[in-house]
């Protein structure tokens, strides 16, 4: 068994707790977590705060932070293979998708480094002779970051990267399902050179993160999730009246006009909802196709499904990994069996396999006919597609926007006006046309309703963790006039 320490005041030390991880392709324990108490909690925390407030990070000039998060961005590339191994260990994601996201991590660190100088404060034209007045922009504080366990690399870069070359200290707070990768990205960190308690990494549970996000000292709490952990969230932050960004989950449409390219439609569909085994909150999971070309989208989408090479994760010719966690694969049966019964067919896959781990084969739900059944509606976070027809243009729009979640969602279309329609009308935070699952540091990623709210990615990632302070000042020397007139 491995062992792992948690990261706290720029030093690596043991929980009072651990927990065993499984190994998602064996179903058993490999290593040891540490699992953070409310006292290592507070500690962090305690941590983050000194070091927010010292002189070696507060009044470190924003170029020099740049330059230490380069220097992160390096680490990160330098280490990819290595924290690409741990996380597909740990989580079950496929070493050919770990591998290649995490070099890509890398970017967005050095996106955020060259940001960091960038942010900018403002002059105001303000309605007095005798007054100066500008607007500082500054670091919001301590920032509790939160995220699940698919992809926990690149979904922390997008929270610890803009934090950083904002000038905030975070407590990142890893998902007890498959942490190795970011307790090891932590030992990457410690490397940079950031002064001690700048970043803090700790694991744990449910209790780990209600002590976290309720803490008197934390000033912005960034969670990716699902929307019940949200709402605890939410509730926790309220005792520090606390700002929060939150990433949801989604259940996004992938619409399909008969004038499409079909090969290239399947195929972005096949990544949309089978890329990381479908555990991505941006999954294409409804297809909303338009009823003239659905036999024949379908009979290639089921001819693809069936060639995909499900395998160990480890295996570089493996397509589709096992889920990461049992519960992931029992929710996935149960809501398949729930659908069934409400009138949905199955096209392929639908059963686990026998024999150790947690896999799932690409599985798609035929639910023209149901629109009752939950699998249109409930988010799978698993490789399952649910299917649903359309004749007009209208119809689809409407498909599309009937759900409480607002991520993510592709439109394919060779006619132009009807895509500019689409984009105009879809209720959500993206919208791909003739493409899915693109993403880049540049461009920002989030969404509405159930989906969460705030940004990650670009520069208003950045903004929002500053805060803006308005300096005023007074240019004149003669007395200040009749104190009790408001000026
Ligand atoms: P989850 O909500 O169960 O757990 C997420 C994190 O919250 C974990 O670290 C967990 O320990 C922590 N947590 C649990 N209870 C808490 C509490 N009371 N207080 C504070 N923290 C608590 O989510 P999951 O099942 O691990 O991940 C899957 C979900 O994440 C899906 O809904 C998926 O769509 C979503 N997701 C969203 C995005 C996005 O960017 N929008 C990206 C990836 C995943």
């Amino acid at each position: 068994m491995q062992t792992f320490q948690q990261y706290i005041g720029g030093a690596f030390e043991d929980a009072s707790e651990t927990f065993d991880s499984l190994d998602p392709a064996t179903g058993k324990p490999w290593a040891q977590m540490p699992a953070a108490s409310a006292a290592d909690v507070d500690r962090a925390v305690k941590a983050a705060e000194a070091a927010f407030f010292s002189p070696e990070w507060s009044g470190m000039t924003a170029t020099q932070r740049g330059k230490l998060l380069m220097r992160l961005a390096d680490l990160v590339a330098e280490n990819a293979p290595r924290l690409a191994e741990l996380e597909t260990r740990d989580t079950g994601k496929i070493i050919r998708e770990t591998s290649a996201q995490i070099a890509y991590v890398a970017e967005y660190y050095r996106y955020y480094a060259g940001l960091a100088d960038k942010i900018e404060g403002a002059h105001l034209p303000i309605d007095k002779p005798d007054m100066e007045v500008w607007l500082r922009r500054e670091p919001v504080g301590v920032v509790a970051a939160i995220v699940p366990w698919n992809s926990q690399l690149f979904l922390s870069a997008v929270k610890i990267g803009p934090a950083l070359a904002a000038g905030c200290t975070v407590v990142l707070k890893a998902s007890e399902e498959g942490p190795a990768p970011m307790l090891e990205f932590a030992r990457i960190f410690d490397q940079a050179g950031f002064p001690p308690g700048v970043l803090n990494v700790i694991t744990g549970g449910p209790e780990a993160g209600a002590a976290l996000t309720s803490h008197a000292s934390v000033a912005h709490v960034a969670f990716t999730g699902g929307p019940e952990t949200a709402r605890h969230i939410v509730r926790n932050s309220a005792e520090n009246l606390a700002s929060t960004s939150l990433e949801l989950g989604g259940k996004s449409p992938f619409i399909v006009f008969d004038d499409a390219d079909l090969e290239s439609a399947v195929n972005a569909q096949v990544s949309g909802i089978f890329a990381a085994t479908g555990q991505s909150c941006v999954a294409g999971s409804r297809l909303v196709i338009q009823k003239g070309i659905k036999d024949a989208f379908l009979a290639r989408l089921k001819e693809k499904a069936e060639a995909v090479v499900i395998g160990a994760p480890d295996d570089m010719a493996t397509e589709v990994g096992p889920l990461c966690t049992l519960k992931q694969r029992d929710h996935a049966l149960r809501l398949i069996g729930a659908s069934v019964d409400a009138g949905a067919k199955l096209v392929t896959g639908g059963a686990a396999p026998e024999g150790e781990g947690f896999y799932f084969p690409p599985t798609v739900l035929d639910c023209s006919g149901a629109p009752e059944a939950p699998c249109l509606s409930t988010e799978f976070f698993g490789p399952v597609l649910s299917v649903v027809e359309f004749e007009t243009e209208a119809e689809a729009m409407e498909i599309a926007n009937n759900t409480a979640f607002g991520l993510a969602s592709g439109v394919f279309t060779q006619n132009l006006t009807r895509a500019h329609r689409m984009i105009r009308g879809i209720r959500a935070g993206i919208v791909w046309v003739n493409t899915y699952r693109a993403v880049s540091p540049i461009a920002p990623f989030g969404g509405h309703g159930l989906s969460g709210h705030g940004r990650e990615g670009g520069l208003q990632a950045a903004l929002d963790y500053t805060k803006v302070k308005a300096v005023w000042l007074r240019t004149s020397d003669d007395p200040i006039p009749d104190p009790f007139v408001m000026r």
